[in-house]
Formats: structure tokens, sequence, C-alpha cells
């Protein structure tokens, strides 16, 4: 059963040819088997699980269940989760316990979903490889000795090796789309403001939205149109309907106008993954669609200006974290500014430091102007880019990621050349669009993704369009050898 897709497990629950216990033991089991080699969870919810599948399975008896009742699901440890630790990959948050539910897990939660755990990931949601993880790297299940991404890195794991069926993710600068190429998944990071915020630990919180990792578009929009929506306690989710994206999965492509911009085809590119996105394209053309040339001028600015804002959002986000009111907290502080100070120092690892102090600096008095207003502007014409070339295309296609999984401790030493990975991903945040990964191919082996970047609020045509390239192509069904 574990190598059905989300969608396909709704309906033998539906059809009772499965029940959630049975489907949820199913899932623990491999968990068991198989999360020591690979780190993708923190934290394994065995009773828990099991009482709600009981519970699910209940509903269902009583025609009191929706689509996703009785599925199992894993949650990014990110989300805060009642009386469940809530680490965010930090030892800061080592001893944290959330008293209170993410709007997310409980939107998730009343519609009868089972949460098998909560995914490794990167510390704070900073990184593109899971290594800067307090709780040690993620293994990509494709090939061991590399990185599956970040930092969505344990969700993603655990999805492509089949010890859940979808989990969520965040994407702050990538960390949806890049782990779910990386791995071979279909990744979404919805338009700013369409899922709730709240509960989901900020890290830059104009850039920050959560989404999901799962095998198919189909599975994705199920989840979707669950999780969006408007959400009081969240000032910046919009109120806006939520569409029924299952119901526009077949929307024909005859006619979608496909941009091509030519600053995506750089010499950073490895020209395999290139090739891959011109393949993919040739699908799309014989569904109906037209491809354009088009052009993103400010591109080339999109890695500094987020290297800017994440950091200056960071370091205020994370002044919370003081060793006073929760998380880590030194051992016998002689004063206030030493409680302080060793409790940050102990708690935060090296990348969230270095973070910290770069939003810092790019925040204070003297280089406010010279750095973050700058990025401020820079990030006005970014999205000003994408705004003008949506008015004449629908979509905006390329690569997710410059090249597949690199080997872990690769790109550790230099953080220069991992925050690259992101390069095709970071503008996508900063214009606050929707963007979605899928699987297109392999390289070396190793899987590489398509990303599909959408206007605000298009996430039906981003949907439709992965679904109905996945009809005809079956890379989305590939399992990494040994979790067959
Ligand atoms: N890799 C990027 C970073 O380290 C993006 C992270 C994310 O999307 N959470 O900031």
């Amino acid at each position: 059963m574990h190598t059905k897709t989300l969608t396909e497990l709704a309906r033998d629950l539906k059809a009772r040819k499965l029940s959630s216990e049975e489907l949820t033991r199913s899932y623990l089991t491999r968990i068991e088997r198989f999360n020591p080699q690979l780190n993708a969870f923190i934290t394994v919810l065995q009773e828990e699980a099991l009482a709600a599948a009981r519970a699910a399975d209940a509903r269902i008896k009583c025609a009191d269940a929706n689509a996703l009742t009785g599925l199992p699901l894993a949650h990014k440890d990110i989300f805060c989760t009642a009386g469940v630790k809530t680490s965010c990959g930090s030892k800061m948050l080592d001893n944290f316990v959330s008293p209170y539910d993410a709007t997310v897990v409980e939107r998730f939660r009343q519609a009868g979903m089972v949460l098998l755990g909560k995914t490794n990931m990167d510390e704070f949601a900073m990184g593109s490889s899971n290594e800067t993880s307090f709780y040690g790297p993620v293994k990509n299940p494709w090939d061991p000795t590399r990185v599956p991404g970040g930092s969505s890195g344990g969700s993603a794991a655990a999805v492509a090796a089949r010890l859940a069926p979808a989990a969520t993710g965040t994407d702050t600068g990538g960390s949806i789309r890049q782990p779910a190429a990386l791995t071979g998944l279909t990744g979404i990071k919805p338009t700013y403001g369409r899922v709730s915020r709240y509960g989901m630990i900020a890290f830059a919180s104009s850039l920050d939205q959560a989404g999901v990792i799962t095998y198919t578009a189909e599975d994705a929009a199920l989840l979707l149109g669950a999780m969006a929506g408007f959400d009081p306690r969240d000032s910046t989710s919009v109120d806006r309907p939520v569409p029924d994206y299952t119901a526009e999965l077949e929307r024909p492509l005859k006619g979608l106008r496909i941009g091509l911009p030519k600053e995506f085809f750089d010499p950073g590119l490895d020209g395999r993954v290139g090739a891959a996105v011109h393949a993919a394209l040739t699908i799309y053309k014989k569904l109906g669609a037209e491809v354009r040339d088009i052009s993103l001028p400010n591109f080339w600015l999109s890695v500094p200006t987020y290297y800017v804002v994440a950091p200056a959002e960071c370091s205020s986000n994370l002044s919370r974290f003081d060793g006073v009111r929760f998380g880590h907290r030194c051992e016998s502080p002689v004063d206030l500014l030493d409680l302080y100070t060793r409790s940050r120092g102990e708690g935060f690892g090296a990348e969230v430091k270095r973070r910290i102090m770069t939003g810092t600096y790019v925040l204070s008095a003297g280089y406010y102007d010279a750095y973050y207003l700058k990025a401020q502007k820079t990030r006005t014409l970014i999205r000003q880019d994408f705004i003008t070339a949506f008015e004449n295309v629908d979509v905006i296609m390329g690569p997710s990621t410059p090249t597949p999984a690199f080997g872990l401790g690769e790109k550790t030493g230099d953080p220069i050349t991992m925050y690259l990975n992101d390069i095709y991903a970071n503008g996508v945040n900063l214009a606050g669009l929707p963007g979605i990964s899928i699987p297109m191919g392999f390289v070396d082996k190793l899987p590489v993704g398509l990303q599909i970047i959408g206007n605000y609020f298009d996430e039906t045509r981003l949907l439709s369009a992965a679904h109905q390239y996945q009809r005809e192509t079956d890379w989305h069904r590939q399992i990494p050898r040994g979790f067959e």
C-alpha cells in the first residue's frame, strides 16, 4: 500500500478496502525500519497516530468522513503541534512542547488526518541541505551519500522513501521546491498569504509560506484545498475564496502561454538539467501549450536581495529566543546579560548565528540605507519583472535547481555556493508568487525538478499544468532502490 498515492489511498479508505489503522501501522513499521538510516523524523508519534487512526475509522464507519479522513501525513517540525515537541531543528527548542496547534496542523487534525510524526529540517529553516539541523543531517533516499535538499529535507526524504504518503513543508526561499526536486517529488509553495502562518515558527515573515510535498499534483491539490484559506489569527493571510483545486485539474492546457526566462539558462546550470527542461516543454507543446522566450532582467539580484531581507527579518524574529520565556536556558547565569548571551550562544548553531549577525548588521543605523533599504528597492524590481512577464504569459517554467542532489558535506564550508542552490527559487518568494516543482527526469540517476511559477493566486493553473504533465510521464512514479 505504500506505493500508492494519497489520492489512491483516499479511495481505498472510502471503499473500506483498507482501514486507517492498517495503513497507519504499515507506515509506522516502515518508519521504524528505515528512519535510522535516513534520519527523516525528529519525533515519531506511534501511540497518538494509532489512536487518531482508530478515531478516523470510527468516523468513516458512521459516514462522518471527508476526503482526507484517515490519511496519514507528517509535519515539518516548524509547525507548532499541541502537546508535542516542536524543535524547529534547533537545540534552542529541543525542550519545547507546544501548548497549541498551528492553523495548518489544526485544519488537518480536524479533517481527521493521522499525524505520523514531525520531520527533520535545517535549523529554523535556514539551509538548503538539511545539514544545519541540531538532530544531524538527513540522507537522500536516492543516494545516502547525498543531501535531500533543505530546509524541508526530512519531509522530502520521508515521502520519497515512502515513510509517509505526504508531508508539510515551508518555503522561505525554496525550501519546499528544492528538496522536492532533489528527491523526485512534487512540492508546492502557494502565493504568500494563501495559507495561514499562525503557529508556524517564523524565519522571515514576509517570505515564509506553508505548502506540501507529495507524489503528485493531484495529491497536492487535495491537501492544499484543506490547508488554504483566511485565518483571522494571521494578519497576512488573505481573505479570498479557496477554489476546488481537485475539480480544476483537467482544465485543458490548449493555448497555455509558457514563458521561458533566458536568465534561467545561465552558465551555472548543469546542461543536462537544462536539456530535461526542454524535454518537458516538448510534452507541454504536445498538450497544446505555446512557449515564449521572456526575460527577467533583475533575476541576478534575487540571491543577494534574499540574503539581506531574510537575515534582517530572522534577526528580529529570533530575538524572542532569549532564555527567559521558553527554549534553552544556560546553567546558572550570573546576571541578565549572561543569561541572554550564553542561552543564545549555546542554543543556536553556526548558520543561524551567521544569519542573525548579517541581519543585525544590515539593519544597524549606519548600514540600513546601504543594505536593507537598497534590498527593498531591488525586491520591488524583481517583483515588477514577474508582473511584466505575466502580462504576456500564463506560467513561467524553468529548472527548480541548477544541479541534482550534491554530496553531504560538499558545500558546508562555503555558504555562498550553498546559497546559490536556490537561485531559481528565491525570486519567487521575494515576489510572493506561487511555484511548484515536479519531477522531470534523472541526471546521474538522481531526480531533477521542473519549476512552474504562476501569477498571484493562480495555484489552480499550476496544479492542472503539473497534473497533465504527470499523466504523460511516469517520473513521479519512480521509487528509490531499496524503498520499493
Ligand atoms: N535555502 C534558503 C535559506 O537558507 C531557503 C530556506 C527556506 O526556504 N526556508 O534561506
